[in-house]
């Protein structure tokens, strides 16, 4: 089903306004202008970008292209799709099709996430954390298609498919943002968190009080919905 004020490529807004840098060459791919440019080029087309179409956007040589296309692949923001073509590397570069990864996730470190986080509390994790956030996924997604104030922000369906995978990257990213946020709420903002933090010896006792007392108008925040115990 459509919504109603869908149309061909609208824009629906970025979620997500950081990229990960996980090695210092990472960095360095990423260290000129027109790579953020073509990063963010191909991050907004969803049905992949040839190195023609770059060379002649940002006015570089093919090859230049190829190769700028090819580093931000290396670094792990990009992937290729081969298009069948006729032998030979000009036809080859002529055929490769570029896409964007989605934008939002976290590279954790891979010993912690499979050694401990996967084999101990995936099971925990699908048990109690997942129900809620995908019921808060499902209440955002509803609130922003019927809220015409919202609507800005709300995806279209059935629009920017990913031909390389098949979803919509903006949806993705879009829960990627909810879920960095319930994180950022849960671990920044909640007095329970600082109380954990208290309670394992990991803030001084005058910075908790500081934190879970304050009561100034834009600051009233870590209390607003979190009475403390006493
Ligand atoms: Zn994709």
């Amino acid at each position: 089903v459509k919504g109603a004020t869908t149309t061909s490529q609208q824009k629906t807004g970025e979620y997500i306004v950081s990229i990960p840098v996980v090695e210092p060459d990472d960095a360095s791919v990423l260290d000129s202008e027109k790579m953020w440019e073509i990063l963010h080029y191909v991050h907004e087309r969803p049905l992949g970008v040839r190195p023609a179409e770059v060379a002649k956007e940002f006015d570089i040589r093919i090859n230049q292209a190829y190769d700028k296309l090819r580093k931000l692949e290396r670094a792990g923001y990009l992937v290729h799709q081969k298009r069948r073509g006729k032998p030979g590397k000009e036809a080859e570069r002529k055929t490769l099709l570029y896409f964007s990864r989605p934008w939002g996730y976290t590279q954790l470190n891979a010993d912690f996430e499979n050694d401990v986080l996967r084999k101990k509390y995936g099971k925990l994790v699908m048990e109690a954390v997942k129900p809620s956030l995908v019921g808060f996924f499902k209440q955002v997604l509803e609130d922003l298609k019927k809220n015409p104030d919202l609507k800005k922000w709300y995806p279209s369906p059935q629009e920017n498919l990913c031909l390389e995978c098949g979803m919509q990257h903006q949806a993705l990213e879009l829960f990627y943002a909810l879920a960095a946020f319930a994180a950022e709420v849960t671990s920044d903002e909640s007095y329970d968190m600082y109380q954990v933090l208290l309670d394992n010896g990991y803030i001084t006792q005058k910075k908790f009080k500081e934190y879970t007392t304050r009561s100034g108008d834009d600051e009233q925040w870590v209390l607003s919905d979190n009475t403390p115990r006493a």
